[in-house]
C-alpha cells in the first residue's frame, strides 16, 4: 500500500471540526479588524525565498523543497507565507503608497525532522500589515492575535517580545557579537561556527542547549538599540500596558528569518514539549524595498495551526468539548420500501429548502427497518424520521427520538416543520 509522505499528515473528519473552528474564528476576527484575505501559489521561484528569507537561514539552507520543473526553472514549495504575500502585493500594485491589511492561510513545506508539532507539510494562518511605520500597528496585531486566543478559549500562551534595531546600530551589535563568539570558538557547534561571520544573530536563537550558557553571557541587543528603535519599542510597550496585554521582553529572541528589522515576537507554551512556539512574527521594514518596490514599512506574523489544534483539542477535552461546534446530524431519515424511498428523497430536499442549517442524513442503503434504525442510532442524530407505506399514503412522518425516552409520534408535514423548528432552536 502506498503511504503518505513522512511528515505530511492526513487530517481526518474527527479532527477537521477543530481546524474549521480555528479557520472560521480567525477569518471572522481578522475581517472585523479590516484585514482582507489574500491567496497566493504554493509554488514560487526559488530565488524569491532565497532573496527574502535569506541565504544563510535554516529554511533556505536545508529545509526547502527545491526542484527543477520541466522547463529547467528552479522552483520551491513555499516554506512560509510572507515572501509570496509580498511578491503578490508588489506584482498587483497593492503596496505602493498604500495601507494594506492582509491575511492568508494554507499549507507550508519544510524538510525538517518530523516529530510531534513539527512536520514537513504544516499549516499557517498569517497576517501582514503594509505601509504603517507607527507602533500602533504592532500593537494592533498583538491585540488581534491575543483576542483570537481568547475567542478560541486557548490558555497558557506567553507572549515574548524583543526589538532587533536596524541600520548602523545593528551593524555595531553584529560586530560585538562576532567578537564575543570568536573568543570562544571552540565551544561553538558546527552550525554556529559557520554562521559566525554571515549571520551571528542567529546563534542567539540556537536550539542546542550546550550553547545556552555562552548565549546567556553574550552582549544584549537592548544595550545597542538606536534611539528610533528604542522609542518605537517603548511606545509599543506602553500601548500593551494600557490594554493590559501580558508579555515578557526576551533579549535573545531573534527569529529564524533574515528579514526582521524591529519588533519581533513569539507566543510560546510549555504544553507542547520543545515545539513551543505557536505564533511568531515581527517587523520587516526593508523587505518590500529589497524586493523591488519603493520603501514600505511592514510587519506580520504566522500561527502554526498543528500546534494550535493540539492545544485546542486538549483544552476542549478538559471542558467536554463545549467550545467546539459539533457537526453531528439533527435527523436521520429512514424509509422502507421503494415508494417510501422516493418520497423520502423529496421530503429531505423540501426540508433542506426550508431549514438550510438542518443536518439531515438520508439512509440510502438497503436492509430491514431494524438495520436502518441501527444505522440511525450510530449516526449520533437526535431523531429518526420514519417513512413506510402507511406514512406515504397518509402524507405523514413518524418521529422517533434516538437520545431520550420519548414515545414515537406520527406528525403531519406542518407539525413536522414546527417540531424541527423547535429542535433546531434548542440545539443551537
Ligand atoms: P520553530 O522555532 O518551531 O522551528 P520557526 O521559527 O521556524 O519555528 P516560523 O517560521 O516563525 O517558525 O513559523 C511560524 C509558526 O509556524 C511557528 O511558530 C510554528 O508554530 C509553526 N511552524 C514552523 N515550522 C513548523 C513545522 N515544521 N511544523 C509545524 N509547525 C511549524
Ligand atoms: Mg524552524
Amino acid at each position: 500500500m502506498i503511504q503518505a509522505i513522512r511528515g505530511m499528515s492526513d487530517i481526518l473528519p474527527a479532527d477537521t471540526p477543530y481546524w474549521q473552528y480555528i479557520e472560521d474564528s480567525a477569518c471572522a476576527l481578522f475581517s472585523a479588524y479590516g484585514y482582507g484575505e489574500i491567496r497566493f501559489p504554493l509554488v514560487e521561484k526559488t530565488e524569491l525565498f532565497a532573496r527574502s528569507i535569506g541565504e544563510v537561514t535554516d529554511i533556505v539552507e536545508k529545509e526547502m523543497y527545491v526542484f527543477t520543473d520541466r522547463s529547467g526553472e528552479s522552483l520551491s514549495l513555499r516554506p512560509e507565507g510572507t515572501a509570496g504575500c509580498v511578491r503578490a502585493g508588489i506584482q498587483h500594485h497593492l503596496l505602493r503608497n498604500q495601507i494594506q491589511r492582509l491575511w492568508y492561510m494554507g499549507p507550508m513545506f519544510r524538510h525538517e525532522r518530523p516529530q510531534k508539532g513539527r512536520y514537513r507539510q504544516f499549516h499557517q494562518i498569517g497576517v501582514e500589515a503594509f505601509g504603517i511605520p507607527d507602533p500602533g500597528i504592532d500593537a494592533e496585531i498583538l491585540m488581534m492575535i491575543t483576542r483570537l486566543w481568547r475567542k478560541l478559549g486557548v490558555s497558557g500562551l506567553r507572549l515574548e517580545l524583543n526589538s532587533l534595531c536596524t541600520g548602523t546600530a545593528r551593524d555595531i551589535y553584529r560586530e560585538k557579537l562576532i567578537k564575543y563568539f570568536s573568543a570562544q570558538l571552540d565551544r561553538l557547534d558546527e552550525d554556529s561556527r559557520r554562521r559566525l561571520h554571515t549571520n551571528p544573530l542567529r546563534i542567539l536563537d540556537s536550539k542546542n542547549p550546550a550553547l545556552w550558557p555562552i548565549i546567556e553571557n553574550a552582549p544584549r541587543i537592548s544595550d545597542f538599540l538606536d534611539s528610533e528603535s528604542k522609542e518605537h519599542f517603548e511606545a509599543l510597550r506602553s500601548i500593551l500596558d494600557t490594554v493590559k496585554i501580558d508579555y515578557v521582553v526576551n533579549p535573545y529572541l531573534v527569529r529564524g528569518l533574515d528579514y526582521y528589522t524591529g519588533t519581533v515576537f513569539e507566543w510560546t507554551t510549555d504544553r507542547l514539549g520543545s515545539q513551543a512556539a505557536v505564533c511568531a512574527g515581527g517587523r520587516f521594514d526593508t523587505l518590500v524595498s529589497q524586493m523591488g518596490e519603493s520603501s514600505t514599512p511592514a510587519l506580520g506574523c504566522a500561527i502554526g495551526l498543528e500546534r494550535l489544534v493540539e492545544l485546542l483539542k486538549e483544552d476542549s477535552q478538559k471542558s467536554d468539548g463545549r467550545n467546539i461546534p459539533k457537526p453531528t446530524p439533527h435527523a436521520y431519515l429512514v424509509a422502507v420500501g421503494a415508494k417510501a424511498g422516493c418520497t423520502g428523497h423529496s421530503l429531505a430536499e423540501e426540508l433542506r429548502d426550508r431549514f438550510p442549517d438542518l443536518r439531515l442524513i438520508v439512509d440510502t442503503q438497503t436492509g430491514s427497518f431494524k438495520a436502518k434504525l441501527k444505522r440511525a442510532d450510530r449516526s449520533a442524530a437526535q431523531i429518526a424520521l420514519l417513512l413506510g407505506e402507511n406514512e406515504v399514503t397518509t402524507g405523514q412522518v413518524g418521529v422517533k427520538h434516538l437520545r431520550e425516552q420519548v414515545s414515537q409520534r406520527t406528525l403531519t408535514r406542518s407539525e413536522l416543520n414546527d417540531y424541527l423548528d423547535t429542535l433546531l432552536t434548542d440545539m443551537k
